[in-house]
């Protein structure tokens, strides 16, 4: 055929008529099915934020090659989609542009659901959730009240970040250099009553569990391990005096390093630790130092960095072995909320103790011993060693030294051994009107009463003032004016909302029954969710937080009878990012990557030809313009072209480098895929003799494509697909024949889960009727496949010493006899005793000589 007859490949038409093909036949529709194993892939939803970027088009399109894989193997795959569509942002631009968060929400998603379908994700939108829906966050506030009947939520006074100007709660995030992100108001530190949700009942369950999960990153598992923080410890008393030598309460603290005891010089407690309180009845000075450490939040990075500052109390703590009195301190960077609020400090095994310590001037002690030139004025020494100057404890290593320091104090009676963890449990309120409403009722005779199951979902209402002061639900006209249910009494509704991790700790649940009257469909748990998700995906910066929520959440619907799995995900893929270069214009401002011309190695923008700044690769982001808009590159190309490019240019888990030479190259590919299949189609007449070496190709292809799907080398498989190509071209070029022929149909069933919309298309111009998205997986002829020759390695003592061609079924004796009669391996191995022989089947053999 002549190649001036083949059609253009025009993507836009022919990948929108498939799509509309695809969902007007429900394709990807997932219902329980007894007779069917499930298989449920999951990419974490997204924030509707209006604009679809590269990542996300990176996170579903990994997602899709697996699903329309386990589909076409007979799976019955459930492939979901969402949206995270609560939370600050929506509030934001209803207090800049005076539209309602639930309008801006809407149609944010509608706009980002239209360039989705474009790329042809196979998403069954019949499980569609929207987390800001009555309909999705009636079920939460449901599962709420359950997990209060069984203890695991509760109220009490925490310290809180507080904007005293806007009079609202702020994030962590929220606070910019100590002051609220809005007003620019110095934020204080505040007690306030919030709500809790008890992780810290499941911190043994969620860190003993990790080891269930093979399928998971290992970085990830260390970070929730160490955001957990299991420590094995010692809880003890200092016995405290005021200055007139006047016994007050003991002071309390917790220490992992009880060994270190007599390296004690001084002690601090926390701003709102009781001891400094009363410190500051008598005393201006520590009273400004607790309001200004206030000033500094309550996040923990912040206080980290800050410089280390303390105000001395009058008070001194009674050493428990020594005697000595040590000076007790109020100081900034101790946490109330960590441990007990007060701390032994140990500054020469303690990097915050000794900075502490350096800047008052105060005695270091070293009582591990150093390494040698170890100068301990100049650094604290944190690692392990035998202790010295420490009477009871003098030639110990550090654990029997930790163990000896429990033990008297046990026995003393001023302490014990304790396990502490770094976990907190998760304070799930938030002063803001863009949340699931927290479905409790104040009434002043009977305290917090739940809301009455019948009278859920607790709506939002409508017509809030939006003005950026304080909680619009607080401020509401009538809308927190209720009856108590109990007693029938004037009471209030709670005005807090969730905290958005909230609704994305089970909207994976919600997926397999958004229709089902009650939160969770038993049936539809039983049949999906019995080993969890098979396989989630999405960004490592959900490593702990989303994560271990999640994880949380399915401990506790597990134990109430609602789940019959443990753990909510049971392979999880963290993919890379998109980096890319930016380029810069004389005046800061930023080229898009298509607008780009190269000349002699420099770059100049296309329009005006002016010399840009190229800027070394960094994550893709809307500021730096560095890489283009889906939608536009949809325009250019076609979404197969872009999933190509994606699936190719990286392995799942690194970061993709933009390249628009990468881009075009996908595109070329399926060029040559597309011009072979014509011509296959429209030869007249196919030669019938067989093509051994090409049969085999193709099954060996077949083999390394599934093998690289399931285990996520999306980018070898590209390539084993490309080297098939190249071997269909070459046996073309000497004349279409029925292996060609099969070769071509393999290669376009192969690529199917990658660049779904072309390969339909070609499967039709191939002859074919059925879809293909019917078809099942091409199944390889294993001994077609097998090499007819294989090279083997002959190694003499772990050298290579030469090369054995034999054929590929030969024997191991066979092998071994051949390897030792070869001429490079004889003057190795000869005169000498023979300690060992080894064939490794279709690869190597050893011989190891005296
Ligand atoms: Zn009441």
């Amino acid at each position: 055929m002549n190649t001036a007859l083949i059609p253009p490949y025009t993507p836009s038409s022919l990948e929108a008529d498939w799509q509309k093909t695809w969902f007007d036949n429900n394709v990807f529709e997932a219902h329980v099915n007894p007779e069917k194993q499930p298989f449920y892939v999951l990419e974490m939803l997204p924030y509707p934020s209006g604009q679809l970027h590269m990542g996300h088009v990176r996170n579903y399109t990994l997602g899709d090659v697996l699903a329309r894989f386990k589909r076409a193997q007979g799976f019955n795959v459930m492939h979901p989609m969402g949206w995270d569509s609560f939370g600050l942002p929506a509030e934001n631009a209803a207090i800049k542009r005076g539209i309602h968060p639930g309008t801006w929400t809407l149609e944010n998603i509608a706009e980002m659901k239209a360039v989705m379908k474009k790329f042809g994700w196979s998403y069954d939108w019949s499980k569609e959730v929207t987390t800001c829906l009555p309909s999705y966050y009636g079920h939460q506030q449901a599962l709420f009240l359950d997990f209060f009947a069984k203890g695991l939520v509760y109220k009490k006074e925490a310290l809180v970040n507080w904007d005293p100007i806007d009079q609202t709660v702020l994030a962590n995030e929220q606070v910019v250099d100590g002051k609220g992100w809005r007003s620019g108001a110095p934020v204080e530190r505040k007690l306030l009553s919030q709500w809790f949700l008890k992780i810290t009942h499941y911190a043994d369950a969620l860190l003993d569990d990790l080891t269930t999960l093979p399928g998971w990153p290992d970085r990830v598992k260390t970070m929730q391990v160490n955001w957990i923080g299991k420590s094995q410890g010692m809880k003890f008393d200092f016995t405290v005096q005021d200055e007139a030598g006047a016994a007050l309460d003991p002071l309390t603290v917790f220490s992992t390093r009880p060994d270190t005891l007599y390296g004690a010089t001084f002690c601090a407690v926390a701003p709102e630790h009781p001891l400094a309180k009363k410190a500051a009845e008598t005393s201006p000075e520590i009273a400004a130092f607790i309001a200004e450490a206030s000033r500094m939040g309550t996040a923990q990075e912040i206080i980290d960095r800050a410089e280390k500052k303390g105000a001395l109390t009058p008070y001194v703590a009674i050493h428990p072995l020594t005697g000595d009195k040590l000076p007790i301190f109020v100081a900034n960077f101790v946490l109330m909320t960590y441990g007990t609020g007060a701390i032994m400090a140990v500054p020469a095994h303690d990097e915050r103790d000794h900075a502490f310590a350096t800047k008052y001037n105060l005695p270091i002690t070293p009582v591990v011993s150093l390494p040698e030139g170890h100068d301990i004025t100049a650094a604290p020494y944190t690692g392990d060693g035998e202790v010295v100057n420490s009477p009871l404890f003098n030639g110990k290593q550090v654990d029997e030294a930790i163990a000896t320091a429990i033990a008297k104090a046990e026995a003393e009676g001023w302490g014990e051994g304790q396990t502490q963890y770094r976990l907190r449990d998760w304070g799930v309120g938030r002063q803001r009107y863009w949340g699931c409403p927290i479905p409790f009722i104040h009434c002043p005779d009977c305290g917090v009463v739940p809301v009455p199951r019948d009278q859920l979902p607790v709506k939002l209402p409508e017509d809030c003032a939006f003005d950026g002061a304080g909680n619009p639900l607080d401020k509401h006209p009538t809308w927190k004016h209720v009856d108590c249910p109990s007693c029938g009494a004037k009471a209030e509704r709670e005005t807090d909302t969730m905290d958005t991790f909230m609704d994305s700790s089970w909207y994976f649940l919600r997926y397999l029954c958004p229709e089902a009257d009650e939160p969770l469909d038993k049936t539809a748990m039983d049949y999906w969710m019995k080993g969890g998700v098979n396989q989630y995906i999405g960004g490592i910066e959900h490593a702990v937080l989303h994560l271990l929520y999640s994880r949380f959440f399915v401990k506790a619907l597990r134990d109430m009878g609602k789940l019959p799995c443990g753990e909510p995900f049971a392979a999880l893929l963290c993919q890379g990012m998109l980096i890319g270069n930016s380029y810069q214009k004389a005046d800061g401002t930023y080229v898009y990557p298509s607008q780009v011309v190269w000349k002699d190695g420099k770059a100049f923008e296309k329009d005006t030809g002016e010399a840009l700044t190229v800027l070394a690769a960094e994550k893709i982001s809307k500021s730096k313009n560095n890489g283009d808009s889906p939608d536009e590159l949809l325009a250019r190309y076609g979404a197969d072209t872009l999933r190509l490019f994606m699936l190719f240019t990286a392995p799942p888990e690194r970061d993709l480098e933009w390249s628009e030479q990468a881009i075009d190259g996908a595109w070329r590919f399926l060029g040559r895929v597309w011009t072979l299949a014509h011509k296959v189609a429209a030869a007249d007449a196919l030669q019938s003799a067989p093509n051994e070496a090409l049969n085999r190709k193709i099954h060996q292809t077949i083999l390394r494509v599934t093998k690289d799907i399931e285990r996520f080398h999306y980018n070898t498989m590209v390539a084993a697909c490309m080297e098939l190509m190249n071997d269909l071209n070459r046996a073309a070029e000497e004349g279409l024949s029925d292996t060609v022929k099969f070769g071509a149909e393999t290669l376009v069933r192969l690529l199917n889960p990658a660049v779904p919309h072309i390969t339909e298309h070609l499967w039709q111009v191939l002859g074919h009727t059925d879809p293909l998205y019917a078809a099942p997986w091409p199944v390889a002829d294993e001994a077609a496949a097998q090499e007819d020759e294989i090279t083997l390695v002959v190694q003499v003592n772990g050298k290579v010493r030469g090369k054995l061609v034999v054929p590929a079924d030969i024997s191991a004796e066979d092998a071994l006899a051949m390897a030792k009669a070869l001429d490079e391996v004889q003057p190795w191995i000869e005169g000498k005793a023979l300690k060992k022989e080894l064939y490794v089947p279709g690869r190597l053999v050893t011989l190891a000589v005296a």
